[in-house]
């Protein structure tokens, strides 16, 4: 069988949807990142596939502020990507929402591509706001974005940053923990991609990281678990943080979603091994035939 790959340009708004929507939404993100890595012949695979559902409703449940026209707009809210090698999510996600063509998710990996194997500001692809990828550093950033926020310019926009559990290893993560309870910065919501799977296999087996709702609450966080695949759940849980402020009581969220690495694609499904490689040609077609379903 031939795979053509094309990325077809089509743009989703940032509005309120029904979770129906938002699954179709995150089956395009998963075909766009399949297709991404096929080409790049290298690259992560699982955990930008595991994310898709939890990027789909914050970027485009009208959750997270930013207008693709205006990338520096002074209001918008701030997302920051972590776990920087699960970049390709996180290009799909800024090409469907009108920041690029979408034709440029063609060039993920290749030399002078604007999307490099992790995000870099070096490169100005507009929706990035800072350089992650050396394991806890973007979510130390976006605490202290937060911290601007909240105690300098005293405004109401919110940060959003995305972990993953492995990364939980790196002890910035908890410096960055301790400032944003100590700080109380309820402006603050931190995703934990919690697959219990990183490069070198099961989170608990290699140094674990648990409990984490326990570790969360010592330093002062509000949390929530998660089920990272329910629509439902991940809506209900971003309205309290977002919609409602019922949580701006001068402590800042963890919401530890429990994933699959390489959601969505029955052979990746659940499997550290597909942590840091690219579906093959005809690894692809199987991919893309389930995800079009
Ligand atoms: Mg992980």
């Amino acid at each position: 069988m031939d795979l053509k790959i094309e990325f077809e340009e089509k743009i989703f708004e940032n509005k309120r949807r029904s979770p129906d929507e938002f699954k179709i939404i995150a089956n395009t993100l998963r075909q766009d990142i399949i297709k991404s890595l096929l080409l790049a012949g290298s690259g992560h695979s699982g955990g930008p596939l595991g994310i898709a559902d939890l990027m789909s409703v914050l970027y485009f449940g009208g959750y997270l502020n930013y207008n693709p026209h205006e990338p520096d707009w002074k209001d918008r809210d701030r997302f920051i990507l972590s776990a920087g090698h699960m970049a390709p999510i996180l290009y799909a996600v800024l090409a469907r929402a009108g920041y690029f063509p979408a034709s440029e998710l063609a060039t993920l990996r290749k030399f002078g591509s604007r999307l490099q194997g992790h995000p870099g500001l070096d490169v100005k692809l507009p929706g990035i706001e800072t350089s992650s990828g050396s394991l806890g550093q973007g979510v130390s950033i976006a605490v202290g974005m937060a911290m601007s926020h909240k105690l300098v310019d005293k405004d109401s926009k919110e940060v959003y940053s995305i972990t993953g559990d492995g990364e939980l290893q790196e002890g910035i993560c908890w410096e960055a923990a301790m400032t944003a309870g100590t700080y109380g910065l309820d402006n603050f919501c931190w995703i934990v991609d919690n697959n219990d799977c990183q490069i070198d296999g099961r989170v608990k087996n290699v140094m674990s990281v648990y409990p984490l709702k326990e570790k969360f609450e010592a330093f002062g966080f509000t949390v929530f678990e998660i089920d990272g695949h329910n629509i439902v759940d991940i809506i209900a849980t971003l309205d309290k943080f977002t919609r409602f402020h019922a949580l701006r009581k001068g402590k800042p969220v963890c919401i530890i979603a429990k994933t699959f690495m390489g959601n969505g694609v029955s052979f990746m499904h659940d499997n550290y091994k597909w942590h840091g490689n690219p579906p093959n040609k005809e690894q692809a077609i199987k991919a893309l035939e389930e995800l079009s379903k």
